[in-house]
């Protein structure tokens, strides 16, 4: 047993439904010890054991683990990584033209506040709260464990994900091998992975089916690509038989990156050609009708609930340019993924962006992310990727 936290009368209700975090507001007392990132026992009021979990200083003051007294160590870790690994599996993700993929979901995986994406034989770790920082050597021998010998390196990168507050010393470094190779397949498709530096872990993993798609949209068609970072979706045009793909992102190691990975599949192609650019900037200066496939995926426009509004506004602004300039019969991939938007919302900013533009617009699909970031059915918070394929006439 860990040290004790002991709930307010009532509060324990949404742990009993398997909801796994315990907000500072429902907490009655703890341990005097309790320091950030320790592991804690949760009781309710009435003494009863609730289970285990990761304290932090903050609104979301534990993130459980269990929901009973099992201890947090190498095995317990090892199991969930094993459970993980079999839904991929069933997912069909590991074959041998795609060695990209999300191992962890965080909370869609039964461990709040880890994220693990795949790339080949590397493993690219992202500790969003303190207990899971201090668990790091223990996840990465876990993650050694595995089998077939899946992981040979483990690369942890939380220098930008965990609370800056909690003056953690987050370190960027290999914890277990060292560099291998940075290149990775997704459906076929080659791409170099830069987990040094590059965002997140260094490839946005969770487009991979939403790109797929687009592949099969893009024959002949005139393709912008606009928030390319990597360039994802500019290679899947290339090769489902685009006429031209541009793509756009403002920043130029983005647009460097783009250009590397579509030379690795593509060297010499002319049909493709990318711009350091402000997304606002180009589609204002862009000619009418010059694309007629545009993906607009831009970054979360909502941290934070407080941004909501905004967020709001600035969708639609972004989807009213897209709607004004894309050709008839064009085809727009329009994505959100803030977690702060719900799907609802999103959708209201896309319509009434529609609306303005007072053209006829359908809708074709729609999307949302994919079967490696699992939303746990008692944690509807983890849904936040959205999206919408519209026929635009
Ligand atoms: N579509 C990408 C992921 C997009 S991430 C993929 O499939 O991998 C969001 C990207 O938007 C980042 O690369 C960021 O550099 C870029 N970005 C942020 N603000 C921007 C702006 N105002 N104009 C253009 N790009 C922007």
């Amino acid at each position: 047993m860990y040290k004790k936290i002991i709930l307010k009368k009532g509060k324990e209700e949404s742990l009993q439904r398997f909801h796994p975090w315990v907000f500072s507001g429902a907490i009655s007392h703890g341990d005097d010890t309790i320091e950030e990132g320790d592991l804690v026992t949760v009781f309710s009021h009435n003494g009863t054991l609730i289970g285990n979990g990761h304290y932090q200083i903050g609104s979301i003051a534990v993130r459980m683990l269990t929901f009973d007294d099992t201890a947090i160590d190498c095995a317990f870790f090892e199991q969930r990584l094993r459970d993980a690994l079999r839904v991929r599996q069933s997912l069909g993700l590991m074959r041998d033209d795609n060695n990209a993929f999300r191992l962890v979901h965080g909370e869609g995986d039964f461990l709040p506040g880890l994220v693990i994406d795949i790339y080949g034989n590397t493993a690219v770790m992202q500790a969003h709260s303190p207990g899971m920082h201090f668990s790091r050597d223990l996840i990465a021998q876990a993650l050694t464990h595995l089998p077939d010998n899946l992981v040979r390196n483990v690369y942890y990168k939380s220098e930008t994900t965990l609370p800056y507050k909690a003056h953690l010393d987050p370190q960027n470094d290999y914890i277990i091998g060292s560099y291998d190779t940075d290149v990775a397949m997704e459906n076929g498709l080659k791409f170099h992975v830069d987990w040094l530096k590059g965002q997140k872990t260094g490839f946005f993993v969770d487009q991979r089916e939403n790109r797929r798609l687009l592949e099969q949209y893009s024959k002949d068609r005139k393709v912008l690509n606009m928030f390319c970072y990597t360039g994802g979706f500019s290679f899947y045009a290339m090769r489902g038989g685009a006429q031209l793909v541009h793509s756009v992102d403002s920043s130029a190691k983005a647009i460097s990156l783009t250009n590397e990975n579509v030379r690795l599949n593509f060297p010499d192609d002319p049909r493709h050609e990318a711009f350091a650019e402000d997304a606002f900037k180009f589609l204002d200066n862009m000619a009418q009708d010059a694309y007629d496939l545009i993906i607009l995926d831009p970054p979360a426009f909502a941290k934070h609930k407080s941004a909501l509004r905004n967020a709001l506004i600035g969708y639609r602004k972004l989807n009213a340019k897209a709607f004004e300039k894309i050709a008839p019969g064009g085809i727009l991939f329009t994505f959100s993924c803030s977690q702060a938007v719900n799907k609802e919302q999103f959708r209201l900013a896309v319509f009434s962006a529609a609306a303005q533009s007072r053209r006829r617009v359908r809708i074709l699909h729609q999307l949302s992310q994919p079967a490696d970031h699992p939303i746990n059915i008692y944690h509807p918070e983890g849904e936040y990727l959205k999206g919408l394929v519209l026929y635009v006439e």
